[in-house]
């Protein structure tokens, strides 16, 4: 999670992740085998492609792996651009969108939005990297 926005991201390619489903789960792809691939269950290190965009099939024990496999963008209910949206807003930019905005900019529904920063938090509040400051500023956004 803290990975995921450790880095910056150029304007070009944060408006392709925003609106393109594809892109995030490949941008997804590259941040969690960046190091190459080792099978959670086997340890292998071998892989092909799996069945969904960008995930990857151990080649021993025929374990799949998607890109958002251990990610909060796991099993996500709507668009993973538009969680991707929330997310880089939320943990990147400490913007104070509510989810009324949030909602409204991404045609989704308030509840929806709401779920999901609370899953951000969770995440979040898990991470034992973050200094008090962070963790306030995280807080202030998600209870708005
Ligand atoms: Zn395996």
């Amino acid at each position: 999670m803290g990975k995921l926005f450790n880095n910056e991201i150029s304007p070009e390619l944060l408006d392709e992740l925003f609106t393109n489903d594809e892109k995030c789960f490949e941008f997804l792809a590259q941040l969690k085998w960046e190091n190459g691939f080792t099978c959670k269950k086997c340890g292998n290190t071998n892989a092909c492609a799996g069945k969904t965009p960008f995930s990857k099939r151990c080649t021993k024990c025929k374990t799949e792996e998607s890109a958002t496999n251990g990610t909060i963008f796991h099993n996500c209910k709507f668009p993973v651009s538009k969680a991707f949206y929330i997310a880089y807003h939320v943990c990147k930019k400490n913007d104070d969108i509510s989810t009324y905005e949030f909602a409204r900019r991404l045609s989704l529904r308030q509840m929806t939005c709401w779920n999901f920063k609370n899953k951000i938090k969770t995440a979040l509040n898990s991470m034992d990297s973050l200094t008090e400051n962070e963790k306030t500023a995280i807080e202030k956004i998600l209870t708005s």
